[in-house]
């Protein structure tokens, strides 16, 4: 009996946009999306997050001046 040869999973990133709180995963390799293909926004609404050691580089302490501080690490826009 042979069974069909399982792949091992692929390692991907995962990226969640930030605008629809959308998790899109792409295998490695692959560019990050260009655009969510949810909600269609735009690269700079897409970030990393599978990966980023917490206090990587610096407590990002630089007073962005932008409101809410803007640089949340969290899914705080969940929708
Ligand atoms: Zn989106």
């Amino acid at each position: 009996m042979a069974q069909p040869p399982i792949p091992p999973p692929l390692p991907t990133k995962k990226f969640q946009c930030f605008a629809c709180g959308n998790i899109i995963e792409v295998p490695r390799g692959m560019p990050k999306p260009a655009a969510c293909p949810r909600c269609g926004a735009p690269l700079m609404a897409i970030h990393r997050v599978d990966k980023g050691p917490p206090g990587g580089r610096g407590a990002g302490r630089r007073g962005a001046g932008g409101p809410g501080g803007g640089r949340g690490r969290g899914p705080r826009w969940s929708q």
